[in-house]
């Protein structure tokens, strides 16, 4: 479970290739955009991600020894790899989805995770701007399953660069193609659907909590349709009715929130 910098590099190039088609293809004008909160999103974003970083290392370098069910993920075949390796991404890919219905469900989480959501827009910069402790508890859910099942730490590495490209693109200021959307919906969140969990309308809110893979939310009844929202999916009301919008946070401010 290594940070690579090959990872970080596919993660550079897609915040500035999603950065450039924000500014040549909007969904909407960035009217709430103030310089204070593109400072303070990028600021909790570094700190996601260095959090990250040395929380991977402190793994590796305890050496913790795996539980291992022995489910045994390791194969010959290519193809039997490739169908294990997408089995082990669904199963952290439901972890991720508990964690954070447990982020919405527990109040003392949802204190730390109204940072998140307090943003009264949403944009790239909004992807992984997050409280630092929720961070630590996000990584505790990947990395107890991975411990747990003894998935192969290149797998698990896999998930995490894919599933932050996919915070990103989720919360970008962007839409799929119309008739692309519905298509890749049937399979993967798109980022449509996250933006109705922006809704500051708490059904809306309390909805489409997957992270890759729409499965989840399906199972689970907690699927909300981009086509069926209160307000246009192109005009959603982002931010939380409980907190004050403020569109030029402090750093220090958000994170002292409460709800
Ligand atoms: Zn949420
Ligand atoms: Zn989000």
């Amino acid at each position: 479970m290594n940070i690579q910098i090959t990872d970080l590099l596919i993660l550079v190039a897609a915040l500035g290739l999603l950065l450039i088609l924000e500014r040549v293809v909007p969904l909407r004008p960035s009217a709430d955009a103030s310089r204070a909160r593109y400072v303070v999103n990028s600021v909790l974003s570094v700190l996601t991600v260095m959090l990250n970083a040395l929380l991977l290392a402190a793994v590796a370098a305890a050496d913790l020894p795996a539980i291992e069910l022995g489910f045994g993920w390791e194969s010959d075949g290519a193809l039997e790899g490739a169908i294990k390796g997408i089995a082990a991404i669904a199963l952290l890919d439901f972890t991720a989805y508990v964690a954070h219905v447990l982020m919405h469900k527990i109040p003392v989480l949802w204190r730390l995770h109204v940072v998140h959501h307090a943003d009264t827009m949403v944009d790239v910069t909004t992807g992984l701007r997050q409280h630092p402790v929720e961070a630590l508890v996000r990584f505790t859910f990947t990395a107890v399953p991975v411990m747990m099942f003894g998935i192969p730490p290149e797998v698990a590495a896999t998930y995490r660069v894919v599933s932050a490209v996919n915070a990103l693109l989720e919360h970008a200021n962007l839409a799929l193609p119309a008739r692309l959307e519905p298509i890749v919906r049937a399979v993967l969140v798109t980022p449509a659907m996250h933006k109705v969990h922006h809704s500051r309308f708490q059904p809306e809110t309390d909805s489409n909590y997957g992270n890759i893979f729409l499965i989840f939310d399906r199972l689970l009844r907690t699927y909300r349709s981009p086509a069926k929202t209160r307000e246009p999916a192109n005009n959603i009301s982002y931010g939380l009715d409980t907190v004050a919008d403020n569109n030029r946070p402090s750093l220090i401010g958000l994170l002292a929130l409460k709800n």
